[in-house]
């Protein structure tokens, strides 16, 4: 029976001298993760892999489904504890499990051993040509190949004997919280989550700001991205989601400005406005939905007219990717469904019918100028009167 869990990392290991600050963050998501399944687990660090050992009754495949989402995890190696470790027992027990893991498929394998315990009768290079043969024995399926084996069978002989296959594959990244924090604009869209979910795997703890224009926006399309947000959590961890109210903003723009040039003027603020809030919060960088040439306000000219408003970095990681590309991942992070409900957003709303695509940041500026007199103490209204909402994973 499966007791013990082996999590393999795979860039950690090329940290150098700092490889200790991504382990222990690794170890810690891994264990935060786990608090929230059903059961007691400690969870170590054991030479260049995190381990987890259950204390108590767990259900397997809810812990498989929580390490899948904890960015940093190349591999998880569902591990047996042979407590007799008798060389015939752990080849018993090691074949249970490979009848269970493998089922009836052909595959062919190469047996990796080693042993920590010096008094146990028998050396590693016996341990693995013995077990090699048991298998081929007990399973027809089975052949070996040393040298591209599709399955690594591990015997470890310590003071118990732990036995396990090579595992599934995990969702592979950095530890969130290893890269710095980063504060997402997000939206109800499709983009802006992925977007969200994207960075975080590299590591990046996500905040995230939203801008809603009550009453023209409803509060269940707030209700929609505080959602996006909780979905997004269940990988990215906690985010704090501010809610910044825009309606004033973009009453005044649109009474003042050409309505062709509203959807970047609109945006220049959104971005101003999300980086007062990233440099409050330490965040290092902006991240939006953006991807090239997908409406108007994503043409290289007017991702242009927008990031001039930026000092800090704006990362914007689906920005090569087809809308067929950004669906398919919403669709593997289970942030789609909830995207497509149909809520107004508040940039639809004020939207022309012709909007510039190549706006000219000079002409943008003059026109902004025609907002001086109200729109700096709009701006720190706006952002003093934000709600600030906790989102949790569930
Ligand atoms: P998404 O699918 O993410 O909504 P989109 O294709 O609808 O993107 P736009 O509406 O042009 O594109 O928005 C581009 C980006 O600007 C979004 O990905 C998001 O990062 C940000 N953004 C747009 N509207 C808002 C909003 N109301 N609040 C916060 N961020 C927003
Ligand atoms: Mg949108």
């Amino acid at each position: 029976m499966v007791q013990a869990f082996l999590i393999k990392y795979a860039e950690i290991g090329i940290k150098g001298k700092n490889r200790y600050i991504f382990e222990n963050a690794l170890r810690d998501r891994v264990s935060e993760r786990l608090m929230r399944c059903e059961g007691q687990f400690r969870v170590e660090k054991e030479q260049g892999r995190i381990y987890v050992q259950a204390e108590s009754s767990f259900d397997y495949d809810e812990v498989m489904e929580a390490l899948s989402h904890v960015f940093g995890i190349a591999h998880i190696c569902p591990v047996v504890l042979v407590e007799d470790k008798t060389f015939s027992n752990v080849c018993r027990e090691l074949v249970a499990h490979m009848k269970e893991e493998l089922g009836e498929k052909p595959f062919t394998f190469k047996v990796f051993a080693k042993r920590s315990d010096k008094k146990y009768p028998m050396e590693s290079p016996e341990i693995c040509v013995e077990a090699g043969a048991y298998i081929l024995d007990h399973m027809p399926n089975a052949k070996v190949d040393v040298h591209h084996p599709e399955v690594s069978v591990y015997v470890e002989i310590r003071h118990r004997a732990y036995v396990y296959v090579s595992g599934i594959k995990g969702p592979g990244g950095m530890p969130v919280g290893t890269s710095g924090r980063a504060m997402l604009l997000l939206s109800g869209g499709i983009d802006s989550p992925v977007a969200g979910y994207m960075m975080a795997k590299r590591g990046v703890q996500i905040e995230a700001v939203y801008f809603h224009a009550p009453p023209y926006t409803s509060e269940r399309a707030k209700q929609k991205v505080v959602d996006l947000a909780r979905l997004v959590s269940e990988y990215a961890g906690e985010i704090k989601l501010h809610v910044v109210n825009f309606t004033d903003i973009q009453l005044y723009i649109y009474d003042k400005c050409p309505h062709d040039e509203l959807t970047i003027l609109m945006r220049r603020y959104m971005m101003r406005i999300a980086e007062t809030i990233a440099k409050e919060r330490d965040c290092l960088s902006l991240i939006t939905g953006e991807s090239v040439g997908q409406v108007a306000s994503q043409t290289m000219q007017s991702l242009a007219a927008t990031d001039a408003v930026c000092t800090m970095p704006v990362f914007r990681p689906v920005i090569a990717f087809d809308k067929n590309e950004i669906i398919e991942i919403a669709e593997k992070i289970n942030t789609f469904e909830t995207s497509i409900q149909p809520f107004e957003d508040c940039c639809t709303i004020f939207v022309a019918k012709h909007p510039v695509t190549k706006p000219d940041i000079q002409k943008m500026e003059s026109s902004e100028k025609k907002l001086m007199e109200k729109i700096d103490e709009m701006v720190e209204k706006a952002i003093a009167e934000r709600e600030v909402i906790e989102v949790k994973p569930e």
